[in-house]
């Protein structure tokens, strides 16, 4: 990695919520030679393989490079995908256009769709999916759009597949969705629980993290049903049974409150409702919860006393515990675990949903959200869409107080012909939607689709108008790590042929939808640091919309690079830890709701007897769209798998390496064993970024009722070989 490099920039790495800092090395012909790790607050120079080795996907000669709308003879064959349809054929469903071409066609299209009705708020024929994967201003921009524009809340993104069950319990009961402590808070705890979460693969810096503070002495706990790469450093490991996590956690409550071994003087002083936890949780006796969880009752009892009476103890939880029917539910009973120990508030303890895309946080708290404005103010509320529609210009009254639809919700009204028109920005529903065979027939279905997006993606191969967008590296603009802190990402390189910036597309699609917006976003990505125009101006304009960043201008954004919220003035350093002095509710007291033990919505059964656990693993981003064009990362994860333990692939009779055919109530793919101890038994788990034989298309769309995410994490299927 000795090259010479003529310039060099420091950004963030476009993957994970860890938000780890990285230097780009640019060559001489504006092209990223190699990538370092730098000091920031979340990374102090560790990267892990993607942040190091995944940068030449911005270099792929796959790019888009010029607006393209499709042939109007081409078909949308929804089935496509699955018959492999290759890169050329999909090129030739559309033909090259001008950019005011493309804008125009996208603009109208919308145009037609909503003057077809007089629909609006929920019941639009319009949405929108904006990216986790985009800037904070991108977001902001994208949810403006939708709002105004379309005259509708239907506008989600990933955090819906994500962590919005988490999020629904969080501010339920604490009033915030976000982390109390940052990730490297466990330095300070004397134990941490880490439950339905594989840092080692999905937040590998993290993971060093946690092994350090393992070396000088902390506990840990891992809950998971796979026995993954932390159970070797942990002080126990909890092997409970895929969609379980209510019988454990209510069986550790019940030890708690059983043994007296509550912090009293916490619950009164900040919590409320802590007698119905109690009476709840009197009949989760570890006894009773043993044979559905799978762990011994004195195991329970164990883990349960030493988390109360640790001195300070952290909870970490990942898409295990927030992907399922039931995931709301996981975590209200992680929330109350923390409540009525007070292991909340103070250094080393609290509660880290371990937020998954590097800027799903950031997204969130712009507003790309059905329920809520920007900073999380609801939309039912009066006062906050007073206050956005002053800020935004529209008359009063314009914005519905009628929440829109969620991802998959969206994609039930495409299917049922009841929205008709939408705008994807960065996503890749086709691939990260469950149940895909479906979505797809429902994107396919849309009168208008028009995708941005930096290659020519599944979901992009069925829309109507494919705008091509810069990359990670080729923009300038804010994100926000699982931590709350705000980080500048810098443009390090050019776009290549005619990709622009997504804010510049929004902005530019806006003005042709008769909005007069005039931030002056450049469309090339870069940006300035006085927030007077361009990017720095969109900043300006949502901070004026979030107290949570007040006191961060652009200006100190752009001097200091990373800043954790809230922030109230200039000269705040930012607060890593909160609810310190209590909680943003009424009396300013959390409230302790108890968790309902649901079990998952499609169990195992003769003809399916197995459960499907997907996710993702080291290498591999996601849909994989920019993953698996980094030679580094495709060379070492080259294909699908469909990880089972041993004994159950011998007992059906699958070797390592053999094909195996997975099928599901809602589809079936093909693809290699990967032989592996850390499976359970009758569990199989097969990452979801591969089109060739993508998971989605086996996984269960049912929702959460409350966080609206679907049940990733769990239905049956049967495995055999092929
Ligand atoms: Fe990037 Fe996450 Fe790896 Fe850090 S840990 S380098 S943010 S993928």
């Amino acid at each position: 990695f000795a090259q010479p490099s003529l310039k060099r920039v420091d950004s963030v790495c476009p993957f994970c919520g860890v938000g780890c800092q990285l230097r780009y090395h640019v060559d001489e012909n504006d092209r990223i030679a190699h990538v370092e790790g730098i000091a920031g607050p979340a990374n102090e120079g560790r990267l892990c393989v993607k942040g190091r080795f995944g940068f030449d996907y911005a270099h792929s000669p796959e790019r888009l490079t010029r607006p393209l709308i499709r042939r109007a003879d081409a078909p949308k064959d929804p089935t496509a995908i699955e018959r492999r349809q290759t890169a050329q054929e999909v090129r030739e469903l559309f033909r090259e256009a001008s950019w005011d071409e493309a804008l125009d066609a996208a603009a109208a299209g919308f145009r037609a769709a909503l003057g077809a009705t007089a629909a609006r708020g929920r019941a639009s024929p319009v949405a929108g999916f904006g990216s986790a994967k985009g800037t904070n201003e991108e977001a902001y921009l994208f949810q403006k759009l939708v709002r105004t524009a379309f005259g509708t809340h239907n506008v989600d993104h990933c955090t819906r597949l994500c962590h919005a069950s988490s999020v629904a319990a969080l501010m339920e009961g604490l009033g915030s969705g976000v982390v109390s402590n940052p990730l490297r808070d466990v330095e300070h705890a004397e134990l941490v629980l880490l439950i339905g979460a594989n840092p080692a693969q999905n937040h590998p810096v993290g993971a060093t993290w946690i092994k350090n503070a393992i070396r000088r002495g902390t506990r840990l706990v891992l809950a998971d049903p796979r026995r993954t790469e932390l159970a070797r450093h942990a002080w126990r490991y909890l092997g409970f049974s895929p969609g379980s996590d209510v019988a454990l956690l209510n069986a550790m409550l019940h030890v708690i409150v059983a043994e007296g071994l509550t912090d009293p003087a916490y619950i009164a002083a900040h919590t409320r409702d802590f007698d119905a936890i109690q009476a709840h949780v009197a009949a989760f006796t570890p006894e009773a919860m043993a044979p559905v969880c799978g762990i011994a009752p004195e195991a329970i009892r164990e883990v349960a006393r030493a988390f109360a009476s640790a001195k300070s103890a952290m909870i970490l939880w990942g898409m295990g515990v927030s992907q399922h029917a039931h995931g709301t539910e996981n975590a209200r009973a992680l929330i109350a675990l923390s409540l009525i120990t007070g292991q909340i508030g103070r250094p080393g303890t609290g509660l880290h949903p371990l937020r998954g895309q590097n800027n799903v946080q950031g997204a969130s708290d712009a507003g790309l959200i059905p329920m809520v404005l920007p900073d999380y103010a609801r939309v039912n509320d009066a006062s906050a869409r007073e206050r956005a529609e002053a800020l935004w210009r529209l008359a009063p009254g314009t914005l519905g107080a009628e929440p829109g639809l969620t991802v998959v919700e969206i994609i039930e009204a495409a299917y049922r012909g009841d929205i008709s028109a939408m705008l994807v920005q960065g996503e890749n529903p086709a691939m990260s939607d469950p149940d895909a065979a479906h979505a797809r027939a429902a994107l396919a279905g849309l009168k208008h689709l028009v995708v941005q997006d930096i290659f020519l993606t599944e979901t992009a191969a069925l829309a109507d108008v494919v705008l091509p967008a810069t990359a990670w590296p080729e923009k300038t603009g804010s994100v926000t790590n699982t931590d709350r802190c705000v980080q500048l990402g810098r443009k390090a390189v050019a776009s290549p042929g005619e990709a622009r910036a997504d804010a510049w597309i929004t902005e530019q699609l806006a003005r042709r939808l008769g909005l007069g917006w005039g931030y002056g976003i450049a469309p090339d990505g870069s940006g300035t640091g006085d927030g007077a125009q361009g990017i720095g101006a969109v900043y300006e304009e949502m901070r004026a919309l979030m107290p949570s960043i007040a006191g961060l201008s652009w200006p100190r954004l752009w001097r200091d690079g990373a800043v954790t919220y809230p922030v109230s003035d200039e000269q705040d350093p930012g607060q890593p830890v909160v609810f310190t002095e209590g909680f943003p509710m009424p009396e300013g007291r959390a409230r302790l709701v108890p968790a309902a033990l649901v079990p998952p919505a499609e169990r195992p059964d003769g003809e399916y007897p197995l459960v499907l656990i997907t996710g993702r693993q080291l290498e591999h981003w996601h849909t994989g769209s920019m993953t698996r064009r980094s030679a580094v990362l495709d060379a070492i994860e080259p294909s699908p798998v469909v990880s089972l333990n041993p004994a159950t692939a011998e007992r059906l009779g699958l070797r390592a390496g053999a094909l195996a055919r997975v099928r599901s109530r809602r589809g079936a793919i093909a693809l290699p064993v990967r032989v592996d101890e850390a499976m359970p038994p009758d569990t199989a788990f097969i990452p979801f970024a591969y089109a060739e034989a993508a998971a989605n298309l086996l996984t269960n769309p049912v929702l959460d009722p409350l966080g609206k995410i679907a049940e990733l994490k769990y239905c049956a299927v049967d495995v055999r070989p092929e």
